[in-house]
């Protein structure tokens, strides 16, 4: 912040499940916005359909960091879970080593991806006294009991459950998805812990040796980074029940005095060509297959194209028309004078404000990218001060983040050093007056569909 006149900034209204409608958004503390979201669970490549939840987080966090002073931003990584036990099982894997490689290749994915890491990343197995003692606190006060070496949660004891996912607990006794266990006292009760058997990961505790639920894990992480009330929970509304519901009991009733989350944000899901994403449809897509595709602003752009709410269709074509949107928009960089990545002109440019109350407005990304169209226009024309907000806008949904070079040039990549090197001996080559090898040099490149320009100031390239 400067001296200058503070502008007024618009204000972030959010659709909280809970309330069911879109609301202000109204801080606990205005001068530290807290937000937890959850994690993957780590056994595998990530797919398309989580990184929606990943890029709507990552597009909220960076409007909260714009618009308040302090943001802390947790999502955690669930790596105890049956799922990791299996797949480690049949890879032959030690499960640390399945849990590590998987939680580096999401790492790398959402970098690709410019997804900013969050402050916290808490683990799961890095947390189990935490759950430990909820568990124990809520046997304490009658909202959990102890079976056949289980811990269960009593679903009856908390009067508002249900509250969060609109569920009636009648309907749910009656769901599909509930466990059906003799130990139980009633069937929508859930697992707080449960026994492990040798093969399986486990921790002691007073209900013997065992491993958490999922539910509690979320309860326990955000409880130690976040305290009994914070501003946002979000995730995938396929987490809505039973996970935040179960969530929301357990933590409610562990600390009475406190809110848990403030506001529920809940991003639809993502189909791929009209149906959902599955393997046996052979439409399942990781976020790795369609990098080797396209640049990696494409597909952010594609899902940025739906608001979070809006169930998200992903095709080629969508994914090829968001490349010829950053072609326009990079062009449109180029023509207003605004070459270079980096650029550090405060974000308060009157033409932003388009942008701004787009986002704000419950995340309203397609509004904002419409935006970014009418930015371009000005820019395409000459206008530079209508090219630094078109990238500074874009900015804050992590687009734009190369130089119009890069961009051209299909992004930085491993054969980079190679072509460079090929260049640089051609030049060498001319100097030399060695034609015959500058031209198989240059074929070469071309061969690669590497397209030289010869300028004044040197040779530049780009990809055909
Ligand atoms: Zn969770």
């Amino acid at each position: 912040m400067s001296d200058a006149p503070q502008r007024s900034q618009p204000t972030l209204s959010l659709h909280d499940s809970q309330r069911r409608a879109t609301v202000p958004f109204v801080p606990l503390n205005p001068e530290h916005v807290t937000v937890y979201y959850c994690g993957p669970t780590v056994y595998d490549l990530a797919h398309i359909g989580n990184l929606r939840a990943m890029l709507t987080a990552d597009v909220l966090v960076r409007l909260l960091r714009h618009l308040y002073p302090r943001v802390t931003f947790v999502r955690n990584i669930t790596d105890v879970d049956d799922k990791i036990t299996a797949r480690a099982r049949a890879n032959g894997e030690d499960i640390a080593a399945l849990t590590q490689r998987t939680t580096q290749e999401f790492h790398a994915d959402l970098a690709a991806l410019g997804v900013l890491p969050p402050d916290i990343e808490p683990r799961a197995t890095h947390n189990i006294a935490e759950m430990q003692a909820m568990i124990a606190r809520l046997i304490e006060n009658g909202h959990a009991y102890e079976a056949e070496g289980h811990v269960l949660f009593s679903v009856g004891s908390f009067a508002s459950y249900g509250a969060l996912s609109g569920r009636n607990p009648d309907e749910l006794e009656a769901g599909a998805r509930v466990e059906v266990a003799p130990y139980k006292k009633a069937a929508g009760d859930f697992v707080l812990w449960k026994p492990s058997d040798a093969e399986q990961p486990g921790w002691d505790s007073p209900w013997g040796r065992g491993r958490p639920g999922w539910h509690i894990e979320c309860s326990a992480m955000s409880h130690r980074y976040l305290g009994d009330s914070f501003d946002i929970h979000g995730g995938g509304s396929d987490l809505l029940f039973p996970h935040h519901e179960n969530e929301r009991a357990q933590s409610l009733c562990c600390f009475p005095g406190g809110r848990f989350a403030n506001y529920w944000v809940h991003n639809a899901m993502l189909l791929v060509d009209g149906e959902k994403m599955s393997k046996s449809l052979g439409n399942f897509l990781t976020i790795r297959d369609v990098l080797a595709q396209a640049p990696a602003e494409a597909l952010r752009l594609l899902l940025l194209g739906a608001q979070y709410r809006s169930t998200l269709n992903y095709t080629q074509a969508g994914l090829a028309e968001a490349r010829r949107t950053l072609d326009r928009f990079y062009r449109a960089l180029e023509a207003g004078g605004v070459a270079d990545a980096a650029d550090d002109t405060p974000l308060d440019a009157p033409m932003l404000h388009g942008v701004l109350e787009a986002l704000a407005d419950d995340l309203n990304t397609p509004k904002a990218i419409a935006e970014l169209h009418a930015l371009a226009d000005a820019a395409l024309a000459g206008n530079h001060e209508a090219a630094l907000a078109l990238r500074q806008g874009a900015g804050l949904m992590g687009l734009l983040q190369a130089s119009p070079g890069e961009w051209f040039r299909g992004g930085a990549s491993e054969d980079d050093a190679v072509i460079d090197a090929l260049i640089t001996e051609r030049l060498a080559a001319r100097k030399a007056r060695d034609f015959a090898r500058a031209d198989a040099l240059r074929d070469e490149l071309q061969a690669k569909g590497i397209i030289l320009e010869d300028t004044r100031e040197g040779t530049s390239w780009r990809r055909a």
